[in-house]
């Protein structure tokens, strides 16, 4: 008889989106033509920017035409954007060769991928809360996963744990769920720690663009001994508004060696064996983020979901609950008022101010009690949802803090 991957009988039930989704599917039911504040899952709202829709348009006409057609493109990724990536990067002063740079369909498919290059007896450590995605993958390949809580003590960004030696380490910075940063320093100790035990780091950078603070670094190539240890993985969904359109990056230096093999190499024989590379003209769209003018539009919507950012948290200072991120990042990480459970307090906003957030307990065990808020909602609902907070709690809260 087949015998299935049993490592899915270790996964939770449901993934944490699809829980939420068929819990406000029921509600809705109930409620029929109820107006839900989706505060939640981190979806954007505003369409691409204009620059990338006349890139794109301009690429189906390119389809259309013997003479600028494309067929199967190169499986790493288009020359023009693996370059126009490079140049990015160039122009923060990090030295990437293009082939270095990794196009693909987005930061999810990758951070599951990637995982081809590790052997599935390494041992892989989570630092939570954490975007959920990084336990399930791991789990469905029967890793070892030791989590690293974190917690307001340390501001939501743990130390290396020099008692334990993992193979694989997860990093989020700006991390989802708690709007959290690294800093240099801290940083660097992350670098420092993966050289000295020849661990990897795997480096989520989905969040990047919205760091403003220069103390905070937006790639982990701006520090020194990253090239050894790091794999940076970077997305243009929240970047530049690429959750439908899909497209992501990923860096892995020339320098990434381990037991005498090279990860970069490695990744161009996975890529060369199990993908034809990402539709060109998506890469073509893609591409028009890195020109000066995809580069000022995408900050328009940047700033746009910053303003809704402080939308949120001018509610939350009003009301006295008590909250993390929220700058340098989309996400809002505040603390249950009345030391509720987080699906309690889901349950709460649901079925008394139609608000839906994420509740912190699917980010990991040390996420209990705590709620996620986005800024990617439109800024309508923003505005609706922080009035709806405000007239709720106002009175309910003192001692939240
Ligand atoms: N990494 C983190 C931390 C995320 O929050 C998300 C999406 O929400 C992703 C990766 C996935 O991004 P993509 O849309 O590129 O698959």
């Amino acid at each position: 008889m087949l015998m299935p991957n049993l490592n899915y009988a270790q996964l939770k039930d449901s993934y944490l989106f699809a829980h939420i989704s068929k819990r406000i599917a029921s509600y809705l039911k109930e409620h029929p033509g109820t107006r839900l504040l989706r505060m939640g899952i981190g979806d954007v709202s505003l369409p691409l920017c204009d620059e990338v829709i006349r890139a794109l348009h301009s690429a189906v006409e390119d389809q259309a035409h013997a003479e600028t057609f494309h067929g199967y493109m190169p499986e790493c990724g288009a020359p023009f954007l693996r370059e126009a990536i490079a140049d990015h990067y160039g122009k923060r002063k990090i030295q990437l060769s293009p082939d270095e740079v990794f196009v693909s369909s987005g930061a999810s498919d990758e951070l599951g991928d990637i995982l081809d290059l590790f052997e599935s007896r390494s041992v892989v450590q989570v630092l939570e809360p954490a975007y959920p995605a990084y336990v399930d993958a791991n789990t469905m390949a029967g890793r070892t996963i030791l989590h690293l809580n974190s917690g307001e003590d340390n501001g939501f960004l743990p130390e290396p744990d020099e008692s334990v030696r993992p193979d694989l380490i997860y990093l989020c910075s700006p991390n989802n769920p708690t709007g959290a940063v690294f800093n240099r320093d801290q940083l660097q100790r992350w670098i420092d720690y993966a050289n000295a035990i020849g661990a990897v780091l795997l480096f989520d950078a989905a969040y990047e663009a919205f760091i403003e603070d220069p103390t905070c670094p937006r790639s982990i190539f701006e520090l020194s001994g990253a090239r050894t240890c790091a794999i940076e993985i970077c997305s243009l969904s929240k970047t530049a508004g690429f959750t439908g359109t899909r497209l992501g990056y990923t860096v892995i230096p020339r320098e990434l060696n381990r037991y005498g093999m090279n990860l970069n190499q490695m990744w161009v024989r996975n890529r060369t064996t199990k993908t034809n590379g990402v539709s060109y003209i998506i890469q073509k769209g893609a591409s028009a983020v890195f020109t000066e003018r995809g580069q000022q539009q995408i900050q328009a919507n940047l700033s746009y979901y910053k303003e809704n950012a402080g939308i949120l948290m001018k509610a939350l200072d009003e009301l006295g609950i008590r909250y993390y991120g929220g700058k340098n990042a989309p996400y809002i990480w505040l603390r249950c008022p009345g030391n509720k459970t987080s699906w309690d307090f889901f349950e709460e906003l649901l079925e008394n101010i139609q608000v839906i957030g994420t509740p912190g307990a699917g980010f990991g065990a040390c996420g209990e009690g705590y709620f996620r808020l986005s800024s990617f909602a439109s800024r309508d609902d923003t505005q609706e949802a922080s009035k709806r907070l405000l007239a709720y709690f106002s009175g309910q809260t003192s001692g939240a803090k």
